[in-house]
């Protein structure tokens, strides 16, 4: 079993409006692929580094320069590709996209427009435990990124940065299968986990290493189940384009900001037009950058330069068996192997480190323990503190032993938790730690027997009392918690606590 079942979510529909009216929505997301060369050059891609330093001639267009592919990123490319499940073309091609932009030296980008690597794929979107979609990936193709403009480091002039040219990018295009701006955000959240997972992006989204351009239309229901009955997109609405978000907030605002948008046109009597919008998160409103009319024409045509990519099943079969497990299947997993709510599973898949992590802990052990003290103690912890579990104080082995102990009944959970507060402020071993600082639970009958009998002796009154309403008991039970350190074994100390009442 690799995929849990799940249903799918209705459509949202948006409310405030006259008619009923469903939103429809596809995503080109860009992702920068995890390389140390960029597509056609050996210069890094390192982010961060003095401008302009990772250039080479070919980044910056000097005249006679020629590019050659790097295979690393055409391996990635195909690695994504069969993580998404999706087709891998044996044959692709370069194209050139014509257009002038002071961050383009080219005066063109190499992309694929025709033939892209990648077919059609698909991804799961989880909305809630047993709740997904289904969307569909139309296609990956492979390009190069621009540079950047520098607007904002001179009142008077701007400065251009080419260490980002040439970078490359995926372009993972979305059908238009996303029905909501919550689904859009977890879109985005189950590609970039994806993509995590296989090693191809960092889905760094700050850093700009994913970015997605979100496609928006509205259309009364109905008209999307005719779509996908017919493939013809003559059922839905006319959409718009925003550009370039990268952040998961922005873009469900965005989404939102925009079919209200377009409802209050459509229901005015007016049509659509056909645009590029951009979004503004200090108005919290879309506002329209180009529209169909003025687009480019990017005259593409292959590009001369480049032969086209042909690649051998036998590659592609290599790369597939080295496929790591992906989330869906670890998610399975691990309600399947540990009992785990899909919740929690989906907690601890969520990122590849963190499923290591509590693999680390949970081998050899009970795994519904291992979660709870992943989940409550040890996430908690890293969030409040603003740590990963890369750079966690408490080891997965540190973590296991403390869980050891509690099992063993050397020590109790609650004593478990102030022992996880000293691994993490000091370090070391668990049972060393536990065995040098007196720690270990208190079984031992006669003195348990001891602490009861001094703390009845000094409470006769309470002693009376408790023989008349036994839910007293619980009274002494804490008081000889509290004498003994926490310590005594508190399952022992109620027995004894009762037997002495009677
Ligand atoms: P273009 O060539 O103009 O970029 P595409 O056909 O490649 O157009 O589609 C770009 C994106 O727009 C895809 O992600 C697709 O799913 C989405 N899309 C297409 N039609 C619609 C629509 N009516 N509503 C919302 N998104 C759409
Ligand atoms: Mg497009």
């Amino acid at each position: 079993m690799s995929e849990l079942a799940y249903t799918e979510p209705k459509a949202k529909v948006i409310a405030g409006a006259k008619a009923d009216w469903e939103l429809v929505i596809g995503l080109e997301v860009h992702a920068q692929i995890a390389s140390n060369a960029k597509l056609f050059s050996g210069a890094s891609t390192r982010f961060g580094n003095a401008p302009n330093t990772n250039v080479a001639f070919v980044d910056a267009a000097m005249p006679g320069m020629l590019p050659v592919i790097n295979e690393f990123c055409v391996e990635q490319a195909v690695r994504t590709g069969l993580g998404l499940k999706a087709e891998i073309n044996l044959f692709s091609r370069f194209d050139r996209k014509n257009y002038f932009y002071p961050d383009l030296p080219q005066g063109y980008q190499i992309s694929q427009l025709y033939h892209p690597i990648v077919g059609e794929g698909e991804i799961l979107v989880d909305m809630a435990p047993g709740v997904a979609r289904k969307v569909r990936v139309e296609r990956i193709h492979m390009e190069q990124d621009a540079g950047k403009s520098v607007h904002d480091m001179d009142p008077e002039m701007s400065f251009v940065d080419l260490n980002r040219t040439g970078v490359a990018l995926m372009e993972i295009v979305s059908r238009p299968d996303i029905r909501g701006p919550g689904e859009a955000a977890e879109y985005v959240r189950k590609l970039r986990q994806i993509l995590r997972y296989l090693g191809t992006c960092d889905g760094n989204m700050q850093e700009g290493s994913m970015r997605a351009d979100v496609n928006v239309s509205v259309c009364q229901p109905g008209a999307y189940e005719r779509y996908r009955e017919s493939g013809d997109f003559k059922h839905l609405g006319t959409r718009c384009e925003i550009k370039n978000m990268n952040s998961m907030r922005f873009i469900q605002q965005a989404i939102d900001f925009e079919a209200r948008r377009q409802i209050a046109i459509l229901e005015d009597g007016g049509s659509i037009d056909q645009e590029t919008r951009l979004y503004d998160p200090v108005k919290g409103e879309t506002r329209s950058m180009r529209s169909k009319e003025e687009a480019h024409d990017y005259r593409y045509f292959p590009c001369p330069d480049l032969l086209p990519l042909e690649i051998e099943q036998a590659w592609v079969d290599e790369i597939k068996a080295t496929l790591p497990e992906l989330p869906d299947a670890k998610k399975a997993r691990f309600v399947n192997d540990f009992g785990m709510t899909e919740y929690d599973a989906g907690v601890l898949t969520a990122d590849v480190a963190n499923a290591a992590y509590f693999e680390a802990v949970a081998k050899g052990r009970d795994g519904k323990q291992a979660a709870n003290w992943v989940i409550n103690e040890l996430f908690g912890r890293l969030n409040k503190e603003g740590h990963s579990v890369e750079t966690s104080p408490v080891s997965a082995a540190q973590l296991g032993g403390i869980i050891d102990l509690i099992a063993k009944g050397d020590i109790s959970g609650k004593i478990g938790k102030e022992l996880f507060e000293i691994v993490w402020n000091e370090g070391g071993d668990p049972a060393e730690i536990v065995t040098a600082r007196g720690m270990k639970q208190v079984t031992d009958t006669g003195a348990i027997a001891a602490a009861v009998d001094e703390v009845m002796a000094a409470n006769p009154d309470k002693v009376a009392a408790a023989k008349e309403k036994p839910g007293m008991a619980g009274w002494f039970v804490g008081q000889v918690m509290k004498a003994t350190g926490g310590k005594a074994n508190p399952k022992v100390v109620n027995e004894m606590v009762r037997e002495k009442l009677q």
